[in-house]
Order: structure tokens, then C-alpha cells, then sequence
């Protein structure tokens, strides 16, 4: 389908899709992209098509779980709290569905980055020392957990082993969460 474009206002140059799919143990998404063919906006999102309450998923990251499915909207804030990285709602931030090995690719990526526009010495060492970790959290010489708080209840870690429970509150009022697109882009 052709819309407008949020970023540019170009009458119909946005492709947008829809598709669904259902994740064992948790329902139906709903994959959403939007692709602008004159300047380039690109967003995606997943979201449950059912309602779902604020819940919070914790598994301990070992390299027979890294096949593991993880569906991340992108209300959702991603952690591991041993690595001192963290993944918030933003502008930028995009729902996905993926898995364990998946989400420590995109958080090397997101690290890798930052190498290039942080440049002061401490910067770098403290990313090239997460880069580390995150290669050895991969081959199975560290461990540390993964944990998704999503105050919508959108997003999932699929496994025997997740722990899984309602957010407090507390964590509720302390999480980012970004409501629209459109404006999240005016930031
Ligand atoms: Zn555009």
C-alpha cells in the first residue's frame, strides 16, 4: 500500500506492509514496515495482535539458547544488565523478530558504532572491552542475561527456561516509551 510520507510529506512515495505471524507460546504478530522511495525513512515494528499487560522476560544467555525466539517492539527496552548495555524506545529503536544470537548481532552493531562517533579514550576502551564480552557471551565463555521489559506486553523471549512476570510500578515509571512514530521523529 502507498501513503504519505511522514518524513518528507511526499504524497504516496511510502510503501507500506503488513504481515502477520504466529509465534509458538505467544500469538499473532503483526510486522509492519514503511519504506519511503524519495528520502530514504525506513520503519519497522512488531506488535501483538492481542492485548497484553506490562511483563517482563529474563533468560540467562548460554550458547545452546541462542537459537531462541525474541520478538522485540519497539516499546520494549533491551538489556543485559552484566554488559552495562541497554536498548530504549527511541527514534531509532525498531521492532524485530529474531533470537537470542540476533539481538547480541544488533547490540555488536550498535557498539561497533559507537567506536566511530565516540572517540575520546575511554569511549573506546569501554567499547571495545563490551565487543568482548559480547564475542565471548556468543561462544559461550560468559554468561550474563537478557532481559525485556515491555510496558505493553508486545514483545517475548520464547524458551522453557525464561522467567517471565508482571512489571512493578516501579520498573513501569522508570521505563522510556515512545507512543507515535511520527513524532518521535521530530526529536
Ligand atoms: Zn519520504
Amino acid at each position: 500500500m502507498l501513503i504519505n510520507c511522514p518524513v518528507c510529506n511526499g504524497i504516496k512515495t511510502a510503501r507500506s506492509r503488513i504481515k502477520t505471524e504466529i509465534i509458538p507460546y505467544f500469538g499473532e504478530v503483526m510486522e509492519t514496515s514503511v519504506v519511503c522511495d524519495i528520502c530514504g525513512y525506513k520503519h519497522a515494528d512488531v506488535m501483538a495482535v492481542d492485548h497484553k499487560d506490562p511483563v517482563r522476560y529474563e533468560i540467562e544467555i548460554s550458547e545452546d539458547r541462542l537459537s531462541n525466539r525474541v520478538v522485540r517492539s519497539q516499546s520494549a527496552t533491551v538489556s543485559i544488565p552484566e554488559l552495562g548495555i541497554k536498548v530504549e524506545p527511541g527514534p531509532k529503536s525498531e521492532g524485530y523478530i529474531s533470537n537470542i544470537e540476533g539481538v547480541l548481532n544488533r547490540f555488536q552493531n550498535g557498539v561497533k558504532q559507537s567506536l566511530i562517533l565516540f572517540q575520546e579514550d575511554e569511549a573506546q576502551k569501554n567499547a571495545k572491552n563490551i565487543l568482548k564480552k559480547l564475542d565471548k557471551l556468543l561462544t559461550g565463555e560468559l554468561k550474563a542475561s537478557l532481559i525485556i521489559e515491555d510496558p505493553f506486553g508486545q514483545s517475548n523471549i520464547v524458551g522453557l527456561e525464561v522467567k517471565k512476570r508482571p512489571l512493578t510500578k516501579e520498573e513501569l515509571a522508570n521505563l522510556k516509551s515512545s507512543f507515535n512514530i511520527i513524532d518521535s521523529n521530530n526529536e
